[in-house]
């Protein structure tokens, strides 16, 4: 009996968990897994990081069943970002059960989606706009939902969800487990848990396992003058994959172009960039084809990704705002560094504030700054002239990437141990391409890009290698989409099976 099954997960779910190589329930799991398998609704204060997600996964996979047409739980997120991902990390803990799930998040097509739930899932995570949008076009049925969960709900309620929130709740039954996650309590949440639950059970996870504790945290003084040669001093230094926060989508993408123009592999995640492009941008920085990611508080709110070493504050911000920031480091174990930018004396009296509120130290760090100068007539684009001049730069970062890479590839945990190749029956001929594929495949079948390899096109079909375990589920949730109005065929490849 391993660890996760002493607290009364369902076999198919904990050998698909000892798939993904979690050995061990971490603290929030191992408080909260046994309550909420009773059906008690539960109310867990607990921070992106510390394994919430396998929490409330546990739960929903132990209790519902597996392929009935209309959902049997709700999984309501602030983000589509966080949609996606736990879309993704519900249905590699299906594997075994075949639990269906699927990401509703806006900003793509409306009916593709609607077209997707009716041919049947178990548990949609969605965000609250396109939820409310599918439920008021009939299109999502969550009539029969035993299980709902509010993710991140002091973030909902941040980004003013609330009454969204009352109007999907509104159509739930009224016989129901509920489940509300929060890295903070304040009274908002409470009395939404208090409106919307039964006597929940509260769960808090002490302060001691909450990640900070792996978080070196410093500060310094910079103003808008220095505060770029501040962040390449620190990145320089450090090497490590950072995620810079900063309030402003405008101020991002202009330290996103000086950044690049100094010879920097960054990105910008911010609310408006497309979503095709900012799932772009997430993945290239999971992938770690860009070493630093600039972007605003909503875009990366509960990223998940693993190895951020640095998190640097462009900007201050409140103490609950800086938690959540700083927790996209100290992750999974792992160590991380966050450093501060404070302005004046009035901002650093800020900052000491909430060293006091959240219980730890930031400690103030001065270091001599190398000025760092932008090629202000290149385009960003244009890499030609700037690898000449910063070529030291561009050395280190490539080198960091290259250890990175060795590192993943000696791990070698989890990437698949046979492809099977498929053949789909879009082709170049269709106008879409390799990328295109990937994305649909991942979107479909929420299986992560590790599962995918070598694409060969041609031009009315496609070649692809799938992860040998995952190929009849994608050639199933292919076959489920249409094309430009045909059904797609998607299946094993004789031809190249051989
Ligand atoms: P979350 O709090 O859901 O954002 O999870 C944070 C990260 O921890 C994710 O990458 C999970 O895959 C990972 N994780 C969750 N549970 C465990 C566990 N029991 N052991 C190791 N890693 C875990």
């Amino acid at each position: 009996m391993n660890s996760f099954s002493k607290l009364g997960v369902q076999e198919s779910i904990t050998k698909a968990i000892k798939r993904i190589g979690w050995d061990e329930p971490t603290p929030v799991q191992s408080e909260a897994i046994p309550v909420g398998l009773t059906g008690k609704d539960i109310l867990v204060q607990a921070q992106t990081g510390t394994g919430k997600t396998g929490t409330y996964g546990s739960i929903i996979l132990s209790r519902i069943g597996s392929g009935y047409n209309i959902p049997s739980a709700l999984i309501i997120t602030p983000t589509r970002e966080l949609a996606l991902q736990v879309s993704e990390e519900l249905t590699k803990m299906a594997f075994y059960s075949g639990h269906r799930c699927m990401a509703i998040y806006g900003g793509v097509s409306i009916e593709r989606q609607a077209a997707e739930l009716k041919k049947g899932v178990d548990i949609v995570i969605g965000t609250p706009g396109r939820l409310k949008d599918l439920l008021n076009k009939k299109a999502l049925r969550i009539s029969k939902v035993s299980i709902a969960v509010l993710d991140e709900a002091d973030r909902m309620l941040d980004m003013g969800f609330a009454k969204d929130l009352d109007f999907i709740i509104s159509w739930l039954p009224k016989k129901r487990q509920n489940m509300m996650f929060s890295a903070t309590m304040p009274d908002e949440v409470k009395n939404l848990a208090l409106n919307k639950m039964r006597d929940p059970e509260e769960l808090l996870v002490s302060k001691d396992e909450i990640v900070l504790d792996l978080i070196e945290q410093r500060y310094m003084i910079a103003d808008k003058d220095t505060k770029k040669d501040a962040l390449c001093t620190i990145f320089d230094k450090e090497r490590k994959k950072t995620i810079v926060f900063m309030k402003m989508k405008h101020r991002c993408t202009q330290l996103g172009r000086k950044m690049k123009n100094t010879g920097y592999n960054v990105d910008v995640l911010h609310g408006d960039i497309a979503q095709a492009r900012r799932e772009r941008v997430v993945k290239d920085f999971k992938d770690d084809k860009i070493d630093i990611l600039i972007a605003t508080d909503v875009a990366a709110r509960g990223l998940d990704i693993d190895d951020v070493g640095l998190v640097i504050n462009y900007d201050m911000t409140d103490p609950e705002t800086y938690v959540h920031r700083i927790g996209r480091t100290g992750r999974a174990g792992k160590k991380g560094i966050a450093y501060t930018f404070v302005l004046d004396a009035d901002e650093e009296r800020s900052l000491r504030k909430i060293a006091r509120v959240n219980n730890v130290e930031i400690v103030k760090t001065e270091m001599e700054l190398i000025h760092h100068e932008a090629n202000k007539n290149l385009h960003p684009e244009d890499n030609k002239g700037v690898k000449k001049k910063l070529s030291k730069a561009e050395e280190q970062g490539r080198k960091e990437r290259e250890r990175r890479e060795k590192e993943k590839k000696e791990k070698k945990k989890g990437l698949p141990e046979s492809f099977t190749t498929i053949v789909i029956d879009i082709g170049t001929a269709s106008d879409i391409a390799k990328k295109d594929i990937v994305e649909f495949i991942q979107i479909s079948s929420g299986i992560k890009h590790t599962s995918i390899g070598t694409i060969d096109m041609k031009k009315s079909y496609t070649y692809v290698q799938i992860d040998s375990a995952y190929v009849d589920r994608v050639c199933t949730s292919l076959s489920k989409y249409d094309f430009d109005g045909k059904p797609i065929t998607a299946k094993k490849s004789e031809q190249m099976k051989k």
